[in-house]
């Protein structure tokens, strides 16, 4: 037997390197492939799924709580101490290896769009151009009274570093980040180019998602009612399992590169 290729693909169990050639044969053949990428693609990246249980950071504070509309209503401080933590790894994550290997199809054609539930920007950094934010986007601030938008970077800054609430310029209200908190819905536009993708695809590749959170967990249901193939990439099973083509469940940040290295050099 020949000795595997690279110490990344050492670690990729038998059943998972079949279902890496079968995902890189569908990708190659695939005209119109749409990505759908969840909390998982970022966790490589440092940034914990903060809607999951037991990921430590916020253990004393309840997301679905702390992250909703009503709180950051009646008591924004409580969001923007929470929010602190995650705002700081956001700020410096750089992308991983699956995001890259993910820009790098866009270039080649392979993939025309990525459907993204992440607010961190990070496929953006990596260099993909057609992202839908489907739970909004860190990038910018929005003030809740005059409504006047702005890059967030100048603000970020001074939040993670003091925690003080960042202000709005005009009028002094406070700047909400334009992220989607549990209790909000999602942004029309994104939406309704979410599911046109999805719709309109001959190939969905979910990755780094556990598809727990409708409607976007329906996103691919969609894609397979009209004929497109589907190929599952993440560490834990989703209800969609029995419905894929190809299943790989590991870690996305070394198996989504393999996948690239035989779509790329055969
Ligand atoms: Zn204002």
């Amino acid at each position: 037997m020949n000795e595997p290729a690279s110490p990344a693909l050492a670690s990729i169990s038998l059943a998972n390197r079949a279902a890496i050639e079968d995902a890189a044969v569908l990708i190659r053949k695939a005209e119109r492939a749409v990505v759908l990428t969840g909390a998982g693609i970022s966790t490589p990246s440092g940034i914990p799924d903060f809607r999951s249980e037991g990921t430590g950071l916020w253990s004393r504070e309840e997301p679905l709580e702390v992250a909703s509309l009503s709180t950051f209503r009646t008591a924004p401080e409580r969001f923007f101490h929470w929010f602190q933590p995650l705002a700081n790894r956001i700020f410096r994550a750089q992308p991983n290896s699956a995001h890259l290997a993910l820009a790098e199809f866009e270039r080649s054609g392979h993939v025309k769009t990525i459907v993204t539930q992440n607010i961190d920007s990070l496929h953006q950094k990596a260099g993909s151009k057609n992202v839908v934010e489907l739970h909004g986007t860190l990038r910018t601030l929005s003030c809740i009274e005059c409504f006047e938008h702005f890059t967030a970077d100048p603000f970020l800054e001074p939040y993670i570093e003091t925690g003080n609430i960042p202000k709005c310029l005009s009028c002094n209200g406070i700047l909400k980040p334009d992220v989607i908190l549990f209790g909000e819905q999602l942004p029309q536009a994104a939406w309704y180019e979410a599911q046109r993708a999805a719709r309109g695809c001959d190939l969905m590749v979910v990755a780094g998602s556990s598809l727990e959170v409708l409607p976007v967990a329906g996103l691919p249901m969609q894609a397979l009612d009209r004929g497109a193939h589907l190929i599952i990439i993440n560490n834990t099973p989703t209800y969609l399992n029995v419905r894929a083509d190809v299943i790989i469940m590991d870690d996305v940040a070394i198996t989504i590169p393999e996948i690239a290295k035989r779509v790329f050099h055969g």
